[in-house]
């Protein structure tokens, strides 16, 4: 079993420093959510993880099975198992999510292949998206639309669902902002997660959103605070964040409230 972990992580933006210190240890199977008030680092945790240029590792590791990924680019760290939906451009003209996803799986599944070189033979690539599809109860147009171009929130995570099935990540990191997430998408990402997690497969999912957490019932509950991992705990964690919200967190660890 793979394994992803995060070592006395701190990571700054533009010299302020915004993670201080986070320790997380995710296998493949594994379903965790990290929840914390608005501003806690959560983003910053899945940017860092994504490997996005503007968030600074200024200390600590991230290891996939004892691998330290802080120094690969975004493409590297997908090979190596790792997902994160916004590793990838929002809007490419004249793309279709198609041609979009058979990039993409050519490249983490042939790692040695150079830029330009040949892409997944077309006849094998259509075949799997289609049964990937019809599994997730998708209308296999939507393979040829164009890549976000008129996207609706449901689309949008329609295409991260996608992916997440063609590439088969060892991890998928999701971080799902609770404010515009449309009913529509809430379904799309709970009945996704729930058809794609496995014992394949370790989950970060990144939400308050109750229907998210009873559709995928997270084994570990994470709470961030300041810049930190301040409890951890199981599902019931989330259902008293979710009714009481922080205060209480916020008492038990004054320093990083
Ligand atoms: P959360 O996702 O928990 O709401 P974020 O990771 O988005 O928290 O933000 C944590 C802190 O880092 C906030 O104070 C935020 O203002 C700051 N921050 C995050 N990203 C950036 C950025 N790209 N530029 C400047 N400040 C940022
Ligand atoms: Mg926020
Ligand atoms: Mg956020």
């Amino acid at each position: 079993n793979s394994i992803l972990k995060i070592e006395d992580l701190h990571v700054a933006v533009e010299e302020t420093p915004i993670l201080r210190g986070v320790n997380l240890e995710i296998r493949q199977g594994e379903i965790h959510a990290l929840m914390g008030p608005n501003g806690s680092g959560k983003s910053t945790l899945a940017y860092a993880l994504a490997g996005h240029p503007k968030y600074t590792i200024t200390s600590g590791k991230i290891e996939i099975d004892g691998t330290d990924i802080v120094e690969l680019d975004p493409c590297e760290r997908a090979r190596l198992g790792l997902f994160l939906a916004f590793q990838y451009p929002v809007v490419i003209p004249g793309v279709k999510v198609a041609d979009f996803i058979r990039h993409a799986v050519t490249n983490v599944r042939n790692p040695d292949r150079k830029e330009g070189e040949t892409l997944m033979p077309m006849r094998e690539f259509r075949k799997e998206i289609k049964e990937r599809m019809t599994e997730l109860g998708m209308e296999t147009g939507f393979a040829r639309r164009y890549l976000n171009e008129g996207f609706s929130g449901g689309e949008k995570k329609r295409m991260e669902i996608l992916q997440l099935a063609m590439l088969q990540p060892k991890f998928a990191v999701l971080d799902e902002t609770d404010s515009g997430l449309d009913s529509d998408a809430v379904k799309v990402v709970s009945e996704g997660v729930n058809r794609l997690a496995g014992p394949g497969m370790g989950v970060l999912i990144i939400t308050h959103h109750e229907r998210l957490l009873e559709y995928n019932i997270p084994q570990y509950t994470h709470v961030m605070l300041g810049g930190k991992i301040v409890e951890t705990g199981g599902a019931d964690l989330a259902r008293e964040l979710h009714s009481d919200g922080y205060k209480s967190v916020r008492e038990r660890h004054p320093q990083e409230a």
